[in-house]
């Protein structure tokens, strides 16, 4: 009568179960609770059926739960008792395709440490850069369609020999169904190119690149998700000719330490810097140099931008190299997208670098390194890729088959799929027109992965960004969201917010529901719609666009505007710098209102700042100013600087108070820490006077001003201190690369209105 005890149970989960291992794990925890039964993976999810014996299906459920493949993330699983069908022995069955509903595709993982062991003892491996198993190696990079297998990945042209196809189809092997499995004989290769010589042989290449690294040389070296241009981290002359190779980029580069002994020798990091350094998903940490690298890693910012090690070769590579860190920067000229392609590659870079590192394995998801920084002890992204995506975002609400376009200057589009919204990786800035090629492209990409046909497209109201010009275009409904609406939008959707907020949204440019340029917003928000009861006065914005790119367009703006054509003879050092014709010009045209756009922007305000201390009067990247004037605090420094409270606040007060102090000589780093707690006071006084009006008590804090860790640590305190909770953005980046989640909601929740 065994019989009668004898269950049968039909489960599904749903979540990240697929290209991480999931289906052999299943294998392996039936097998220890000797059930019978099957695993498929679907792609709707993982369907499991499992027999056997009440107290060992329950154990079964419980590993399930418990024990689940580190990279994996379980969202849902339900159970139903089916009928027995006394199956014998547990089988994993091949992937089918089943239906529109697809479960999640796993990012890119870091090499696991049994691989990096297995490259020292596996005589098929020694040495095999491609070397990956269940547990690591590429994903989203290599995968062309679901559900993910190898015929579907970007290995389909690699034939397995049979020692991989055995450990493959071995049950109990680590690389069983690893779907990019390989080895010496029979995977990926790479190649050297060095003056002019084609070098295939693995034994010597790497070898042959730490040479070049130790020499001073820039070479071009194939990632996972792209190119990168790399150089000994130490050597000022080689990182001084890398920014030469990249047309001067101005920005700091991402340095790749050997390990965390030596990260840590260069940078202070707290546990939680350490557990997101180290964490498979490996992105690049802004955190807080002690030691300096060669100068121009940093171009003076005490911060740097660290990352380990993470994939098999950057291990071989550091293995003979006897220095801390290379730089690892994208392989990208000028807001152009990292390459991916060889030839490309061949074409664009060859002619920049000493030597190039490739590989025969083709790149179908083109994903830059993700940059992330801890505040307050949480991870918040300042660009989400690698590692993260495509990892959807659960949201309250039904956002199926919505395409939001974005932003356009660190542009993420983002699909919706059921209730989950889907973002894209960084894309960059769309004005490029390659970039531009690589967005319509990737949503394509997107809509067949992940099986989407858009019926709706959102997009932001500017009316010249190609985001806005696209979604247009499409011939599909089309419902457009403020830019300021959406980030707030974009964290309450994170959080599952669905009232009305506080919604304090600062960064630098959004265009208006009055066309003017906003950007030091306070809302009240709920995600359908908005009211603007406060913001930054408006000013003029020289010459528009150009005044981004040159800050002391706004000094001289601010300055006109409140001490008139005196401000002349005020002293100050920077006007020494500018062309007296050029300041004429300018002030003519605020006079005349040629092509001076009214703007209420925080990221121009601090652009004034930077320019009227002569820290930055011109910027070589975008946000420079700003960023400039955070790295030079003077910590442990309370005063601050006056202003005005008003429905249009006023910073009369502040620009002369900077001014007093620039002329009496007041140390910048002063000046710059006055004028931060002024801002911070602002926030907390215009928050607690809504809060106070209202019996709202939930601040959301969004928009690229919020990636200021000075001011971001601070509000966050003091506002929680005062009762309020606070709401700050951690999956999707504060900047505009999080703007699309925002359009995303705020359409859902219009939809949803609207069919009421
Ligand atoms: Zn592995
Ligand atoms: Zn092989
Ligand atoms: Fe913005």
């Amino acid at each position: 009568m065994a019989l009668l005890k004898h269950l049968s149970y039909r489960i599904q989960v749903k979540g990240l179960v697929q290209g991480v291992g999931f289906r052999p794990f299943i294998y392996r925890i039936a097998r220890k609770h000797k059930l019978n039964g099957w695993v498929e993976n679907r792609n709707d999810g993982v369907i499991i059926r499992a027999e056997g014996e009440f107290p060992d299906l329950e154990g079964f459920m419980r590993d399930l739960e418990t024990d689940a493949p580190l990279a994996s993330r379980i969202l849902s699983v339900t159970r139903s008792l089916v009928e027995p069908e006394l199956i014998q022995g547990f089988e994993i069955l091949g992937s089918s395709d089943i239906s529109e509903e697809i479960t999640e595709v796993s990012p890119d993982i870091a090499v696991c440490s049994d691989c990096l062991e297995d490259m020292e003892h596996q005589e098929h491996r020694i040495d095999y850069p491609f070397i990956n198993c269940t547990n690591c190696g590429p994903r989203f990079t290599i995968i062309e369609d679901l559900p993910y297998d190898r015929n579907r990945t970007t290995m389909s042209v690699f034939k397995m020999c049979s020692v991989c196809e055995s450990e493959y189809k071995n049950i109990l092997d680590r690389r069983f169904h690893a779907q990019p499995v390989a080895c010496l004989n029979c995977g990926p290769q790479y190649r050297l190119i060095h003056n002019g010589e084609e070098y295939a042989d693995l034994g010597t290449i790497i070898p042959h690149v730490a040479r070049l690294i130790h020499d001073g040389e820039i070479l071009a070296i194939k990632g996972l998700g792209g190119f990168f241009i790399a150089c000994d981290a130490t050597n000022e002359e080689a990182v001084r000719r890398l920014r030469i190779a990249k047309d001067r980029d101005g920005k700091p580069f991402a340095v790749m330490f050997s390990d965390l002994t030596q990260l840590k020798s260069y940078a202070i990091i707290n546990k939680t810097e350490e557990s997101v350094i180290t964490s498979w998903r490996r992105p690049i940490v802004l955190v807080q140099a002690k030691k300096h690298l060669a100068p121009d890693v940093s171009v003076g910012f005490k911060t740097i931008g660290a990352m380990l090690p993470y994939m098999p070769a950057h291990y071989m590579l550091f293995s003979l190299l006897d220095i801390p860190a290379i730089v690892l920067t994208s392989g990208n000229i000028s807001e152009q997208p990292i390459l991916i392609d060889n030839e490309k590659a061949m074409e664009k870079l060859s002619g920049r670098v000493d030597a190039l590192l490739d590989y025969d394995r083709n790149i179908y998801n083109r994903t830059d390194d993700s940059v992330v920084m801890v505040v307050n002890d949480r991870v918040r992204k300042i660009r989400r890729s690698r590692g993260y995506v495509p990892t959807p975002i659960r949201v309250r609400h039904e956002v199926d088959r919505i395409l939001a376009t974005g932003a356009e200057l660190v542009n993420c589009f983002c699909i919706g799929k059921g209730r989950q919204a889907i973002m894209s990786q960084h894309i960059g800035d769309l004005k490029n027109l390659e970039t531009y090629r690589f967005y319509t492209e990737s949503i394509k990409q997107f809509m067949k992965i992940f099986r989407v046909e858009p019926h709706t497209v959102v997009c932001d109201m500017h009316p010249d960004y190609l985001s806005t010009k696209y979604a247009l275009e499409s011939g599909l409904e089309t419902i457009r969201v403020q830019h300021h609406h959406a980030h707030i939008a974009s964290c309450m959707a994170e959080y599952g917010l669905d009232e009305k907020v506080i919604g304090v949204s600062f960064d630098g440019i959004g265009y208006g529901d009055d066309q003017n340029i906003w950007g030091g917003e306070f809302l009240i928000c709920g995600l359908a719609d908005y009211t603007r009861p406060c913001h930054f006065e408006y000013i003029p914005m020289p010459g528009g666009d150009k005044a981004t790119e040159e800050p002391w367009r706004m000094a001289i703006s601010y300055l006109y505007r409140f001490f008139g054509e005196e401000f002349l003879s005020l002293n100050l050092p920077f006007i020494q710098k500018i062309r007296g014709h050029d300041i004429q010009l300018i002030l003519e045209a605020i006079r005349k209102k040629i092509n001076c756009p009214l703007t209420s922007s925080a990221g121009r305000l601090f652009d004034a700042i930077a320019a009227i201390t002569s820290l930055c009067t011109h910027s070589d990247f975008h946000a420079e100013a700003p960023m400039r004037l955070e790295s030079i605090i003077e910590q442990g420094y309370d005063e601050e600087y006056g202003f005005r409270l008003q429905e249009k606040i006023s910073f009369e007060e502040t620009i002369r108070g900077v001014v007093a102090d620039v002329v009496s000589n007041v140390p910048r780093s002063v000046i710059s820490a006055r004028f931060h707690n002024t801002i911070i006071s602002l926030i907390f006084a215009a928050v607690s006077d809504l809060a106070g009006k209202s019996t709202i008590r939930k601040v959301v804090l969004s928009g690229g001003t919020f990636q200021n860790k000075y001011i971001l640590e601070r509000i966050e305190n003091r506002l929680k201190k005062e009762g309020l909770e606070v709401f700050i953005p951690h999956q999707v980046p504060a900047n505009d690369g999080g703007i699309a989640l925002g359009q995303l909601i705020v359409a859902a929740k219009r939809k949803e209105i609207s069919c009421v």
